[in-house]
């Protein structure tokens, strides 16, 4: 069985945007249901790594000492990120968390 029209215009999109390599074949809905859910799993992860690692949040001060805002644990003054969750840390307070920060490195 060949592919419908629709099938074929969304092949089209798919490799235009290098979401597939090849055009899509027969099964070609069932390939692009799972092609779908990996990318919207994929998104999951990379949302919550951009929260951990990308977006800062500020440090909680509890009894004089710095705690990080993710795992609670203990942090050290001016550190970047949290040595035990990885969380990255923002001091100032200038980006906050959800802003317009991109990840730098
Ligand atoms: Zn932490």
């Amino acid at each position: 069985m060949a592919a419908g029209q629709w099938e074929l215009r969304i092949s089209e999109v798919l490799v235009k945007f290098g979401v597939t390599k090849e055009r899509l074949q027969e099964n070609a809905a069932e390939e692009l249901e799972s092609t779908l859910q990996d990318y919207h799993d994929l998104a999951e992860q990379y949302s919550d790594m951009m929260t951990t690692f990308c977006y800062e949040d500020r440090p909680v001060r509890r009894n004089n000492v710095w705690l990080c805002p993710k795992c609670g644990k203990r942090v050290q003054y001016n550190h970047t990120h949290c040595h035990w969750c990885g969380k990255k840390m923002g001091w100032d307070g200038n980006q906050r968390k959800g802003g317009k920060g991109r990840c730098r490195r």
